[in-house]
């Protein structure tokens, strides 16, 4: 290990690991620092993710594909289930493999990767972010660096270090919980989503299907409703009225940043990327893609302020991230609100309508305006969407 580096990355998964990357491709020196003993583990994830997601950053391979994804189930509340088929669209992970591999292709690119190294500091001089102090097999060290990417995740603490306002309201933030279960009787190549206010008030709850008969069950609700009703309870009731007697392979509880990425997410010496930077797709609540998306912008552009030798420049990636997926976050947010505020007569009502279309014409975008042409009340709602 060196004195110093040109960046030094804080945590190793998706989006830290593709920001590492990239600044190494770029041709800076980059160290990235994990605190858990392992990349990849512990998982706190659904592992669901797009082809298209994943495939701008590693070609998909079969050891960390779980399930293959061709078509997505979304039940209302009264039971009604509306299938919509996709083609070969997307994948359930498995994130414990996938985040190594990841890993490795920022090794590739000649960055260095230290694990067990727990950054609980950040450096400063002259007002700006200097490098890191982190605990390292007991000891206390300190490591220098031109440009500090925090990919610290959801429970992030770099930003709020270098002065950056990292606060979710916690109406945003998605509570969740979730189990891998085996024993599920589900298709292999189907995500479940179920809406309603037995199930998931404003949020959804979800089943991804896992090789050999296991799966991904759980849910998100708004922080709104976690305060009144535990998540906990909701995945309890859903799994004893559904699958009383499936072994429970793992339990986690995580938040999800369901909001709009932060205001400001990069400052003299520093640049957030991923959960830290709250880059998280509002309405899915998905945040692989977009924080490797968010990850590789934030590398590409550290290598290129440390080869132009103007650090300022690193001040570019706010921009370059809100034109490539922060505005379209902003549009996401707002159907979230409206979607996930209908009753659930609505959701039968939509879910309804949509089963009359023959099967082989079914798309979102269908599932989109027959909600409309069939309830005009839902106008209003989804032109509140748009207008607010
Ligand atoms: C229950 C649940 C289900 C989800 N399901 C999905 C899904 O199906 N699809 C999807 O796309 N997204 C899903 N998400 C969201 C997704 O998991 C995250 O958006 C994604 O992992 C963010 O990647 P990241 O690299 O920003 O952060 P993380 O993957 O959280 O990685 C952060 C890393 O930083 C390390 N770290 C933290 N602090 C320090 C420190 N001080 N020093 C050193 N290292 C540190 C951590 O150990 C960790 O390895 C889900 C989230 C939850 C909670």
């Amino acid at each position: 290990m060196k004195n110093e580096y040109d960046v030094i990355v804080v945590g190793a998964g998706p989006a830290g690991s593709i920001a590492a990357r990239y600044a190494a491709e770029g041709g800076a020196s980059v160290i990235m620092l994990e605190k858990d003993r392992d990349v990849g583990y512990p998982v706190r994830c659904g592992e669901a993710i797009s082809k298209v997601g994943v495939s701008e950053f590693i070609t998909p391979d079969e050891r960390w594909i779980s399930a293959h994804i061709s078509k997505f189930a979304l039940i209302s509340p009264d039971g009604t289930e509306a299938v919509i088929e996709f083609g070969d669209a997307g994948y359930v992970l498995e994130r414990r493999i996938f985040d190594y591999e990841l890993a490795k292709t920022a090794a590739n690119a000649g960055a260095e990767i230290v694990t067990r190294a727990y950054v609980n500091g950040l450096l400063f001089e002259n007002g700006k972010v200097s490098g890191v102090k982190y605990e390292y097999r007991g000891e206390q060290k300190e490591l220098k660096a031109k440009i500090v990417i925090g990919a610290d995740g959801v429970e992030s603490r770099i930003g709020r270090w270098a002065g950056l306002k990292t606060y979710v309201d916690f109406r945003e933030m998605e509570c969740c919980v979730q189990v891998t279960a085996s024993n599920i009787n589900v298709k292999g190549d189907t995500l479940y989503f179920y809406f309603g206010e037995n199930v998931a008030p404003g949020g959804y709850f979800w089943i991804f299907p896992k090789v050999n008969g296991a799966a991904n069950i759980g849910l998100g609700v708004s922080g709104m409703v976690g305060k009144k009703r535990s998540a906990l309870s909701f995945l309890n009731n859903f799994m004893e009225n559904n699958f009383p007697n499936a072994p429970v392979l793992t339990a986690i509880a995580g938040g999800v940043p369901s909001s709009i990425t932060l205001e400001k997410i990069s400052a003299p010496g520093i640049m957030l990327v991923g959960d830290a930077a709250r880059q998280v797709n509002p309405l899915s609540g998905g945040g692989i893609a977009s924080g490797m998306i968010g990850g590789s912008i934030a590398g590409r552009i550290a290598a290129e302020a440390i080869e132009r030798n103007s650090l300022d420049h690193i001040l570019k990636y706010d921009k370059a991230w809100h034109e490539r997926l922060g505005k379209r976050h902003e549009l996401f947010e707002k159907i979230k609100n409206g979607i996930y505020n209908f009753s659930d007569d609505k959701f039968n009502k939509i879910a309804h309508s949509f089963n009359k279309i023959p099967y082989e014409k079914r798309t979102l975008g269908k599932l989109f305006t027959t909600a409309l042409f069939n309830q005009p009340s839902l106008l209003v709602d989804v032109a509140k969407v748009f207008i607010i």
